[in-house]
């Protein structure tokens, strides 16, 4: 398959949308990138890529960094894990609060704001002090690029605007499900979400998903395969927020996406993606990224279903 020449089928159909949707603006941030930006990435098994647009710049991962946590939370607590998180659909906003009090503060799924924060205390747990540079490590080691960051800009601008995660956090706490200081584990998390990648970066760093759980570049293991086929299906079913019924009926894949603009998905045995294009759609996924992963699944055949 010519995967280069659909790459820039899909980006010439995508352009009568660009104008539509929003760029997240509830961190000042965020609200300054480029709007109308678009690249995809896809990574292959015996490391060939193909892609369009400026595929090496770096944006804000935001909530595709809820995979990374929730692979090292899931590796060191095993089923453990599911007490604290669960692995429903939530039906609601990302950073919805509506379900935490009728279920004793046990977030749906890690893929929405209050489970990823509980994995994140999980984390916290574990490596204390050291948690936020454990978690740049591990996603340093998946991408296999030690030039991975976070923005302190963005990181400084969820820490004073995010208004809605301490109210999160402290529902939360108030149910039990938080252990340690709120402080330590809030700033955990808006570091990992502040982490910049770029879209070649990304696809390489969730290939292990795409290869039951060991990564096709460098033959390392990451997880078991049991592992990857659990996180497989959590980003099948939770991870596009209310959308993620709409993203799989349309698209077809495992895929997670960031207010940032990125979207990862996963083409099992065969390769990884990124899409990049930062104007979100009414529930806070890429508008045109989805579009552009829906075109890719519709040209390719490569739907899982
Ligand atoms: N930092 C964002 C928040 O917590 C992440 C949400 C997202 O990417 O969907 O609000």
């Amino acid at each position: 398959m010519n995967y280069q020449a659909i790459l820039e089928e899909i980006e010439r159909e995508i352009l009568p949308l660009f104008g539509e949707g929003k760029v997240a603006d509830y961190i000042p941030a965020l609200a300054n990138v480029n709007p109308n930006q678009f690249s995809i990435s896809l990574q292959m098994f015996d490391g060939t890529s193909f892609g369009v647009g400026e595929v090496n710049k770096k944006f804000s991962i935001q909530s595709i960094s809820k995979v990374f946590t929730f692979t090292l939370a899931l590796n060191y607590y095993g089923k453990e894990l599911y007490k604290r998180v669960g692995h429903e659909p939530s039906g609601n906003p990302f950073n919805s609060l509506v379900q935490l009090e009728y279920e004793n503060g046990i977030p749906r799924n890690p893929f929405i704001n209050a489970g990823a924060i509980v994995t994140a205390d999980s984390l916290v747990s574990i490596y204390k002090d050291n948690t936020f540079n454990q978690i740049l490590e591990f996603i340093r080691t998946v991408a296999n690029d030690d030039t991975i960051n976070f923005d302190e800009e963005i990181f400084h601008s969820e820490l004073e605007h995010g208004f809605r995660n301490y109210a999160l956090i402290n529902m939360i706490k108030s149910f039990g499900n938080i252990y340690n200081q709120i402080d330590d584990v809030i700033e955990t998390y808006f570091k990992q979400c502040s982490i910049m990648m770029s879209p070649a970066q990304l696809a390489r760093s969730v290939l292990f998903l795409a290869n039951h759980g060991v990564n096709p570049l460098t033959n390392e293991t990451i997880l078991t395969e049991s592992k990857a086929k659990r996180i497989n299906s959590l980003m099948l079913t939770c991870g596009h927020y209310d959308a993620s019924g709409d993203f799989a009926y349309k698209v077809g894949l495992p895929g997670k996406s960031g207010v940032g603009g990125g979207i990862v998905a996963i083409v099992p045995k065969k390769m990884a993606i990124c899409v990049y294009s930062p104007r979100l759609n009414s529930q806070g996924n890429s508008l045109i990224g989805t579009k552009a992963l829906e075109l890719f699944t519709t040209k390719t055949g490569l739907s899982i279903f």
